[in-house]
Order: C-alpha cells, then sequence, then structure tokens
C-alpha cells in the first residue's frame, strides 16, 4: 500500500504569488493580493477560521502550498447565487463542504428539534446554513457557473456516499452525490485526493476522466469492461437476504447471458491448478507456486469491484440495508478494501477503496502549514464557540482503531493512526505560546479524536494491511496490538518542561481500557495532565447495549477507576472522573436503563446534561436503530431484532432514567417503574431509585434561564460530540 508523497509534486504555476496572510473572502482581498482570479474556490457552512481543526483551512493551506490560489466562501446567504459568485468562476473547480459536521446534526437536536445556536459560527448564532448544506451549495454553484467542476468533501458528504438512512427524514435517500448532481465526492481524509484532482485539472484533464484516486466516489452509466464484478451478498455469506427463488425460473447462464461484468459469484480460485480447456482427452495441468499465486489474487483483488444492493433495493428492504452498510465497513481497510458500486436509480455509483494513511512526514507537512490560527478578520470580535475551544489545543493524531459503532470518526478517518512527529508536535505548541493572543500558558489538550492512540498500532504492517476486523480493542485488546504508551509519556513530558508553558491538559477521550494496559501511562496522565476532572466514555453499564457499541463492559472502568484514585492520591490530588452515558443506543431495554440509573445513584453520579443516541448518517448503530438488524454479524431474516427505543415516549423514559434525581422525571419513572414490576424502587430510602413524595415545581427556578454549568464531582455528561455543551440540551 503506497501512494505518492504528499509534498512531491512540482508547484502550480500560480505559486509566485506567494501564501496569504489569510484565504481570500472577497474580491477586495484578491485585489490585494494581486490575484485575478481564484483557481479553486472552497465553499464551507462554518466561518472561516484559519486552523488545523477546520477543514477549510486544512485544504485550502494544502492546496495553497501546492501553488493554487484559493478562496474562502464561507456560510454563504443560499437562497439565490449572489455569495457564490462573489469571487468570480474558478479556473480549476468549486470545492463544497457542509463543514466539520453533517449538517443536520449542527441543525437539529438528537429529538429533532431545531436548535438556535451553532459553535461553528459567529457568536454562536445558529441558521447560517441550510439543511444538507452540501447540495444546496452545489446547486447554487451549477446554477452560478454551469461549467465549472464541482467537487464535494467534509463529513457530510463522506458519510452519505452512498443510499444512506437520513433520520431527520425517517427515510433511506441515495447517495448525496446524485442529489448534489456534483462531480466528484472525496470521502474520507480528503488531503491526497484533493491534491491530485488539482494538479490533474491543473494539467489538462477534465474532471470526468478522472476516476482512478483513492478515496473519491462518481456516478457512470456503464461499468468497465476490465473489472470483475461480485455480488456483495456472495463476499459477506448472508443467510438468506432475499426473496426465495422461483424454481422453475431459467438462471442467466443457461438463457446465454453471460456477461462476465454481471457475474455473481467469486472468480476461480487462483490457488487451484491453472486447467486449460481440454481440446482432446489431454489436460494441462500447471502448477504455480504461492508467490504466483498471490500476485494473480493480489492482481484480482485490485480489479475486483463489489456489487452493492441497489437503492432501490434498499431503500424497500431493511435486510438489505443492514447488508450493505455491513459489507460497506467490511470494505474500509485501506490494506485491503475492494472498490463498490451501487445502483442509483439510472446511474451507478462508484467507489474507489479509501484513501492510503498519511505518513507522519505528510502529517507534518499539512500541520506545519503557516495557518493564521485565528478566525478570518472579517469576523471582527464576534466569538466562535467551537475555535474559542480549541484555540490553544494540539491535534496530535488521526483515526481510531476504537470502531464505536456510534461514532464516525473510524468511518471518516480510517482505523490506522496517523502520527504527527513530537517535532512537530511541539513546534506548534511553541507557535501557540508566542503567537495566539490570550495564551496564559495552558494548553488545553494534546490529543486527537482518542487521547491515547499516539504511535499505537498493529504489530505487523502487513497483519493490519490484512485484518478484517472492525476494532483492535473489542471485545478485548486484539494480541497484535501493540499497547506501548512510552511515545506519549515522552511527548506529555517534553511539552510540560517547554519554557512559557505551565500545564498541559488533555481533554481528548480516554480509551481507558487501553490505557490500564499502561499503568506508567495512567500515572503521568493523573500526575500532571488533568485539570481535577477527566472524561471518559464508559457509555453504559449493560452487555446489551455496550456489545452493540462496541464498547468494553464496566469492569474496564473500574480497573481504571482504581488506577486513577490511586495516583490521585498519590500525587496529592483531589480529582474526580466524569463519565459519559448514552440513553437510548441501540440494542438498550428499558430494564437495561434502570440498571444504569441504579448504578449512576450507587456511585453517587447526577446527569448534568443527557443526550439521546442521535443516529448519524452511515454509522453501524444507526443501520441497528433504521433496520432492527445488528451489521455486526451476518444478516438473516430470521434473527431477533434488536431492541431499538424510538418512539419519543420511550427515548424520553430512558433519557429519565439518566436523569434520575431530577423531580421533573419522577411522574414518568413512578409510572414505568410500576409498568416493569419494580415498584418496589419507588420510596424514600437510599436504596430506592425514586421517592414517594413529588416536591411543588420551584416557579422562580425554571423562569430563570439557566446558567452554563461547569463540571463538578458527581456530575456526568452524555453529549459526546467534542463540542461545548448546548444551550439547548
Ligand atoms: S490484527 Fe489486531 S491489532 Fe492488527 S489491525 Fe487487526 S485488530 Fe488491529
Amino acid at each position: 500500500m503506497s501512494a505518492r508523497p504528499l509534498y512531491d509534486y512540482p508547484p502550480y504555476w500560480a505559486e509566485c504569488y506567494g501564501r496569504a496572510p489569510l484565504l481570500p473572502m472577497s474580491r477586495g482581498e484578491m485585489d490585494e493580493l494581486g490575484w485575478d482570479s481564484c483557481d479553486i474556490i472552497l465553499v464551507t457552512g462554518d466561518a472561516y477560521v484559519d486552523h488545523p481543526s477546520f477543514g477549510m483551512a486544512i485544504v485550502g493551506r494544502l492546496l495553497e502550498a501546492h501553488g493554487f490560489r484559493v478562496g474562502i466562501i464561507a456560510q454563504p446567504d443560499w437562497q439565490d447565487t449572489t455569495a457564490f459568485s462573489a469571487l468570480g468562476a474558478p479556473n480549476l473547480f468549486f470545492g463544497i463542504t457542509a463543514g466539520n459536521m453533517d449538517s443536520m446534526i449542527n441543525r437539529y437536536t438528537a429529538d429533532r428539534k431545531i436548535r438556535t445556536d451553532d459553535a461553528y459560527s459567529p457568536d454562536d448564532i445558529g441558521g447560517k446554513r441550510p439543511d444538507r448544506s452540501s447540495i444546496v451549495y452545489a446547486h447554487r454553484c451549477r446554477e452560478a457557473f454551469s461549467t465549472a467542476p464541482i467537487v464535494m468533501g467534509g463529513i457530510e458528504a463522506s458519510l452519505r456516499r452512498i443510499a444512506h438512512y437520513d433520520y431527520w427524514q425517517d427515510k433511506v435517500r441515495r447517495s448525496i452525490l446524485a442529489d448534489a448532481k456534483a462531480d466528484l465526492l472525496v470521502y474520507g481524509n480528503g488531503e491526497r485526493a484533493i491534491v491530485e484532482i488539482a494538479h490533474r485539472l491543473a494539467g489538462g484533464e477534465t474532471i470526468d476522466t478522472v476516476r482512478d484516486i483513492r478515496g473519491t466516489a462518481f456516478l457512470i452509466d456503464d461499468l468497465p469492461s476490465d473489472w470483475i464484478v461480485i455480488d456483495s451478498s456472495k463476499i459477506d455469506k448472508p443467510g438468506r437476504i432475499e426473496e426465495p427463488v422461483n424454481p422453475y425460473s431459467v438462471p442467466e447462464q443457461e438463457s446465454g447471458n453471460t456477461n462476465s461484468l454481471s457475474t455473481a459469484t467469486e472468480p476461480s480460485q487462483p490457488c487451484q491448478p491453472d486447467v486449460a480447456k481440454p481440446a482432446t482427452n489431454e489436460i494441462q495441468v500447471r502448477f504455480m507456486s504461492r508467490d504466483e499465486r498471490l500476485s494473480i489474487r493480489k492482481e484480482q483483488r485490485h480489479r475486483t469491484v463489489l456489487r452493492l444492493p441497489s437503492y432501490d433495493m434498499v431503500k424497500n428492504d431493511k435486510a438489505l440495508y443492514a447488508h450493505a452498510n455491513r459489507v460497506l465497513h467490511l470494505e474500509t481497510n485501506p490494506g485491503n478494501a475492494r472498490a463498490l458500486v451501487q445502483n442509483q436509480g439510472g446511474r451507478k455509483l462508484w467507489l474507489n477503496p479509501p484513501p492510503v494513511p498519511l505518513s507522519t512526514e505528510e502529517m507534518d507537512y499539512v500541520f506545519d502549514q503557516p495557518f493564521a490560527r485565528v478566525p478570518h478578520s472579517a469576523y471582527g470580535k464576534a466569538k466562535i464557540p467551537a475555535y474559542e475551544m480549541i484555540r490553544f489545543s494540539v491535534n496530535i493524531m488521526r483515526g481510531c482503531f476504537g470502531g464505536c459503532t456510534f461514532c464516525s470518526i473510524t468511518e471518516h478517518e480510517g482505523r490506522v493512526i496517523q502520527n504527527r512527529s513530537e517535532t512537530s508536535i511541539i513546534k506548534e505548541i511553541e507557535t501557540i505560546r508566542d503567537t495566539v493572543p490570550g495564551f496564559t500558558g495552558v494548553i488545553s489538550d494534546l490529543g486527537g479524536p482518542t487521547a491515547n492512540m499516539y504511535r499505537i498500532a498493529c504489530k505487523s504492517r502487513e497483519i493490519e494491511a490484512n485484518c478484517r476486523l472492525p476494532s483492535c480493542v473489542y471485545p478485548d485488546i486484539c494480541s497484535n496490538l501493540n499497547t506501548d504508551h512510552s511515545s506519549l509519556i515522552k511527548l506529555y513530558r517534553r511539552a510540560r518542561e517547554l519554557p512559557g508553558i505551565k500545564k498541559v491538559l488533555i481533554a481528548s477521550g480516554l480509551r481507558y481500557d487501553l490505557a490500564v494496559e499502561s499503568p506508567e501511562y495512567v500515572e503521568e496522565l493523573v500526575s500532571h495532565h488533568v485539570g481535577g476532572y477527566l472524561k471518559i466514555a464508559p457509555e453504559h453499564t449493560e452487555r446489551g447495549p455496550l456489545d452493540k457499541m462496541m464498547k468494553p463492559g464496566i469492569g474496564a472502568y473500574d480497573q481504571f477507576k482504581a488506577l486513577f484514585e490511586k495516583f490521585s492520591k498519590k500525587a496529592g490530588k483531589q480529582q474526580y472522573l466524569i463519565p459519559y452515558f448514552i440513553a437510548a443506543h441501540p440494542g438498550t431495554t428499558d430494564q437495561d436503563m434502570l440498571q444504569l440509573a441504579l448504578w449512576l445513584k450507587r456511585n453517587g453520579f447526577r446527569a448534568d446534561q443527557v443526550q439521546n443516541f442521535y443516529p448519524s448518517p452511515m454509522a453501524t448503530a444507526t443501520a441497528m436503530y433504521y433496520t432492527g438488524k445488528n451489521p455486526l454479524q451476518r444478516i438473516r431474516r430470521k434473527d431477533d431484532d434488536v431492541p431499538v427505543a424510538k418512539s419519543g415516549t420511550q427515548r424520553k423514559l430512558h433519557k429519565a432514567f439518566l436523569r434520575y434525581h431530577d423531580p421533573q422525571n419522577w411522574p414518568l419513572l413512578r409510572e414505568a417503574l410500576r409498568d416493569m414490576g419494580r415498584a418496589d424502587l419507588i420510596g424514600n430510602s437510599k436504596d430506592q431509585l425514586i421517592p414517594t413524595y413529588q416536591p411543588l415545581p420551584d416557579k422562580r427556578k425554571s423562569s430563570q434561564p439557566r446558567k452554563r454549568q461547569h463540571p463538578s464531582k458527581g456530575k456526568i455528561l452524555t453529549q459526546h460530540t467534542g463540542l461545548p455543551p448546548r444551550k439547548s440540551t
């Protein structure tokens, strides 16, 4: 698995214009830079913040490093084409993204209520982007400049790349590419693809000929003739997912239709003797060496595309939807993933295999770009909460091998951890110290999708490339995983010893089952990097939901807690764990929520903010939510359905169990406990969940706006978005 290094391209001629202090958002700024036009225009649903935590800044600065003139259209008014024409037509293409989040998750709560806030907008004001922004932006760009190529990317496009369940419409939608009518979709981390696309278009290729870049998807009319097409149900060998075959129908081959492209069987196994067609009774047999066999098999695999059930089929058949979701997730390891194809009405959606992960040198190249590390000056003094949250934090790696089914990081960033070098990270800390306004000496986070996966990987690149498992840490930590935390410990030590750095905090979520493999790491973390509270995410206490989440049992939490308390005591510090839990995750029964509530009460936790499971596009847990099937195993119609809390009443009840201490929830909980035959838990002793009495509502309290609360002992959080707490939760 190799790829052209990201920095190994001759620069585009426009490099002579030099680097821009901020990428331009207006004609006036372009004039100041001496540009008559932009080569690439990025349209984004987020405010433009020139910081490596924001997608448009990463992509923009990277393309700029390759010599291209990049303009930004951020949060345009989408009612007409005026804002989309502001910078003129791009010489090469429009790059469209909804922003760092799916626009529907950004705009609505888990209970489908519209939000008034938006952490990615100036002053946290919502309403600056449309529903399914990528589609709307693509249409407006097309209307403004009909011949300009349109490339979609970012998390919304990435996770809606095939036919997908849309929670907000409660239906299966086709690929976002088909709805947006864009030319190309980039999925996953897009650096490799976007740089290659830019150079190829600059070199005179047309967008419809760019068909071989990993991590891209496009629509075609006909399948290429030199590929082997395999029906996905033959790969996953599911139980019967199609209707029983009519025994009197004539099979395709027998009826004479033997088009090799539509074959539904595996190609002949090259490990068998190669038998030539006998012209006579003589049979010629040629034996192949192991290397020959492997090389033929590899070559065949590279020319193999898996045909997923079509959009129409998955829309009408939940078992097929779950099967398609399962196959998509099986084909996500860049080391062995095959291309996928799915019919979308009249046309075929083709997905090339996922991008090759970035090397450390390439990660450094991306993060070492000259980011201004501030929002664009057009926003004046307005505060952008997502920026405020990360302005003093440093991203040290990408990817996650946890594979939690409700989370999309593994699907988007991949399972292979992509690490920056220690030198590059230290340089960024020094840059923050020396240049970012308001820095007081505290680095607020040194992490990534997970706090403690830095330089942790499979012990063998070869095994990793061949692995088909969805997680390296579930159901147990894989024996092939090298869990050595020494690089991270070394990095922490070096960072906190830098002059001018008073404290380095770790705010990213900790994979605590992994952390307990290295007590030395836990001691380092607890002694130096916890600001009084450490967030961790057991997500539940009961095996049923935990298995559907692919999370470890609560025993791992207890193990970590013991180490946390031991080392906190040793360091002479009073520190607390803040656990996260999810209510109403697929696989959760009312009984599971009751057990969780009892556990919370026993352990003295009171949930401050709670959130129900949010079915985000393409997540495995979302497929469970929609279909009631479990894509973590082979899909069979006859299998028992996964319990799913879908109705508003049951979701409300699950949430109420998490806030068992809130008197407003007591009437609902009393009724539920009686229905569950657990009226014994209603009473005023400490072993009972809720009391018999009901206090009068405090009108004064409820009429005053709630202040944003900070975590304290015994508080738990259940919002797992990595964003500052929302006002509306
Ligand atoms: S073999 Fe184990 S450690 Fe290696 S990639 Fe697979 S699951 Fe992860």
